[in-house]
């Protein structure tokens, strides 16, 4: 697995210091061959890897996992951010009829996930459901789409010998709107390959019938070709999101990587079978998962971060009950925060760090809050992270214009300072590291 292979890369760092720069690139070679094993097209693999890198430098190692692991745990959230951490709805809510258009290749499951869809919308959505097949080019097709409107209890439009997909299109509008569907679904004709004919006939009926959601049905098993695929259809047509069928197959789901970041469009479901309920709504942490092909190894490092708290707890109140506490120890308090994904257990514990989130809460998220913090200490000089004292008005101004912030967030960091300093005093004389550990817990 990656984290097997990552093992290697990594052996010597383990249990010391920070990612560097060279040895996250060695590891990242590993992790685009991974990528390109699941299937993910190679530019989308490429400008991945080129993100993750920058997110994982310079992150502390936990101790108790190895490198690797950490690596595949910064790859995984990485892979689950971009494949959309949240599951997105078909957006039906307009004035009915809403259109749903199915596009895609040929074989790719159109007529087989507009059955399951229109299925789901009728028994968990109670929605009043038609069915119309636009594809005159295979004889069998029209049929087909009839067959499974019978087997899933939706309506299908009636089929009229010789008539042309716009003309369908029309007739299905007309019929929905008449007797009251909710939704009317569009299975469109596919090619083997992208050719012309299809495509103008596809922008022929999305003239005529206005989709509300347009989705491209992609089969999981494409590989390299995936990105051709999506690149071809989102031109022509305004997509809105994608359906990956085949995912009860071998497929590794690099494809959806790849339709993700060509498309920009959210993947809604993924087909698991031929059956039609064999459908669910897309899980991005679970393909994630596959796609770096390994088992437990993110909640490992989960649990490994959890340690690293109890770690970072002890080496503060060590600090602290020694009465030394400088900037760059907020600096490595504040980068260890945001490593376990924000303020969260140890906000509690460092004075000061709740009112200042407070103050500056209007700026985004902890994570943000946290990297602005680091900001403006990484714009110090080291004697001024060494003796914050020494800093006058001029040396505030310098380090908020560097680290884009301002003055007063230079401020309130001080004085978050400040709060902890003497908050380190108290305790001093209160009993030291021992009170504090019993304040934590
Ligand atoms: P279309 O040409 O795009 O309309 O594709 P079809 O819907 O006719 O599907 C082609 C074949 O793929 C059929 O045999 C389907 O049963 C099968 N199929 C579709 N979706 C899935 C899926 O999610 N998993 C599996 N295993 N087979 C599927
Ligand atoms: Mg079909």
């Amino acid at each position: 697995s990656l984290s097997d292979r990552l093992g290697g890369v990594f052996d010597r760092l383990r249990g010391r210091g920070a990612l560097s720069e060279a040895d996250v690139r060695e590891a990242m070679r590993e992790v685009r061959v991974a990528l390109l094993e699941a299937d993910v097209a190679l530019p989308v693999a490429r400008s991945f890897v080129d993100k993750v890198t920058e997110q994982a430098v310079g992150q502390q190692v936990i101790r108790s996992v190895t490198p690797g692991q950490q690596v595949v745990k910064i790859v995984h959230d990485g892979l689950v951010e971009m494949l959309g951490s949240d599951a997105v709805d078909l957006n039906l809510d307009v004035t009915p009829p809403a259109v749903v258009m199915m596009v895609g290749l040929q074989g790719s499951g159109k007529t087989t996930t507009t059955a399951k869809i229109a299925k789901r919308l009728t028994e968990k959505g109670r929605k009043k459901v038609m069915m119309a097949s636009l594809d005159v080019a295979r004889p069998a097709a029209q049929e087909q789409l009839r067959v499974l409107g019978e087997q899933t209890g939706v309506a299908t439009l009636p089929i009229v010998v010789g008539q042309q997909p716009v003309d369908i299109a029309r007739r299905a509008l007309q019929a929905a709107k008449l007797q009251g569907f909710d939704v009317v679904m569009l299975d469109t004709a596919g090619r083997l390959h992208v050719d012309a004919q299809l495509m103008e006939e596809m922008k022929a009926v999305a003239r005529v019938a206005e989709p509300d959601e347009t989705l491209l049905v992609v089969d999981a098993l494409t590989g390299q070709d995936a990105v051709n695929v999506a690149r071809s259809f989102s031109d022509q047509v305004e997509l809105s999101g994608v359906v990956l069928t085949r995912m009860d197959g071998d497929a590794r789901g690099g494809a959806a990587l790849s339709m993700r970041a060509v498309t920009g469009r959210p993947i809604k479901f993924v087909g698991v079978g031929e059956k039609l309920d064999a459908l669910d709504t897309f899980d991005p942490r679970r393909v994630a998962g596959r796609i770096l092909g390994m088992g437990d190894v993110v909640s490992l490092v989960e649990k490994a971060a959890e340690t690293m708290e109890q770690d970072a707890a002890e080496r503060l109140a060590a600090k602290m009950s020694k009465g030394q506490f400088d900037m760059e120890d907020l600096r490595s308090q504040l980068r260890q925060m945001r490593n376990m994904g924000g303020i969260g257990a140890l906000a509690s514990m460092i004075p000061g760090l709740a009112k200042a989130k407070a103050a500056m809460a209007n700026n985004g998220p902890d994570d943000r809050l946290l990297l602005r913090m680091e900001a403006m200490v990484g714009s110090m000089t080291p004697k001024e992270r060494a003796k914050p004292d020494i800093l006058n008005a001029k040396r505030k101004i310098r380090i908020a214009k560097g680290s884009g912030t301002t003055v007063q967030d230079v401020n309130r960091l001080l004085k978050m300072h400040q709060e902890m300093s003497t908050a380190m005093k108290k305790l001093r004389k209160m009993g030291g590291m021992k009170a504090l550990m019993g304040l934590m817990g």
